[in-house]
């Protein structure tokens, strides 16, 4: 639908997501909020200076919305309960920079997570290998890109498919619905049937299955997917199709977003950043 598709991504589920979800924290560990609001409804500021002040869901904390289900972006660990990943460390140090803790709200879809935070009201940021994309900025701000990323076909292994084969009505192509993966099908593959479904890890067991001829999912998701997963599962086409990620923030919250870039920051220039991406991609991106 949208002509600047240049960049685009995806997500999975590693395993089930507990339909029970409660607030997780996500392990901050300074806490030192200097928040002087009282209120107790849901805003609070708490930065020291007026000028640069912004407000939060709750008080102190950095309140988090994703879809849980984009390992290794976000999952949730089914032994914890807790949401792990690379965006849940880094949005974790972004917290911990600003002095506050960090909370998840229970797992919500991918498409609602921008409407969600256009809304207000519930969480302050949301990371979840979001694309920055021209479309989505018209609705909330994001931060600086943290990732550079790109979309990936997969199909099973053994399979002849290819993007010319796939743009056919007889083929079933599935993707995570709202996803840059969606729009990129929408585009490139018109004449095929597009199937956008709500959870990463069920649309690639229907590939799997021979249910769908194939997928359309952010690159290092599908890396991780089929190394951990879905070994009888093959990339059969890398898309480069540029895209980065960014944390989304409410239009209303513009020094929130500067708060978040200034931690950003700092996360690149201490290693911090480094270290994250050593941790879950084996080296530096
Ligand atoms: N990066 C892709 C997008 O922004 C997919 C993100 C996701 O599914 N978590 O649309």
């Amino acid at each position: 639908m949208k002509n600047s598709m240049s960049r685009r991504q995806f997500i999975l589920a590693a395993g089930a997501l507990a339909g029970s979800a409660v607030l997780a924290g996500c392990g901050g560990s300074s806490t030192s909020s200097s928040s002087t609001s009282t209120s107790a409804d849901s805003s609070s500021s708490s930065a020291s200076s007026s000028d640069d002040s912004y407000t939060l869901v709750k008080d102190g904390t950095l309140t988090v919305v994703a879809e849980l289900g984009f390992a290794p972006f976000e999952y949730m660990n089914d032994k914890t309960g807790d949401p792990e990943g690379f965006d849940v460390d880094v949005i974790n140090a972004v917290a911990d920079k600003m002095g506050l803790q960090c909370e998840y709200l229970p797992n919500q879809k991918f498409d609602t997570l921008v409407p969600l935070i256009k809304q207000g009201g519930k969480a302050d940021v949301s990371i979840a290998a979001i694309t920055i994309t021209d479309e989505r900025e018209e609705s909330v701000d994001f931060s600086e890109p943290y990732l550079d990323s790109n979309q990936a076909i997969v199909a099973i292994k053994g399979s002849t498919e290819t993007e010319a084969t796939l743009n056919d009505a007889s083929k079933q192509v599935v993707c995570q619905g709202g996803t840059t993966g969606n729009d990129w099908i929408t585009e490139n593959l018109p004449n095929a049937t597009c199937v956008p479904v709500d959870d990463v890890t069920a649309a690639l067991t229907g590939v799997q299955t021979g249910l769908y001829n194939a997928m359309v999912v952010d690159l290092p998701v599908a890396k991780y997917m089929l190394t951990n997963s879905f070994s009888d599962l093959d990339i059969i086409e890398e898309i480069a199709t540029g895209e980065q990620y960014g944390i989304a923030i409410s239009k209303d919250n513009p020094n929130l977003t500067k708060a978040v870039n200034k931690a950003l920051e700092d996360m690149k220039s201490d290693g911090t950043m480094d270290s994250i991406e050593t941790k879950w991609f084996g080296s530096t991106i």
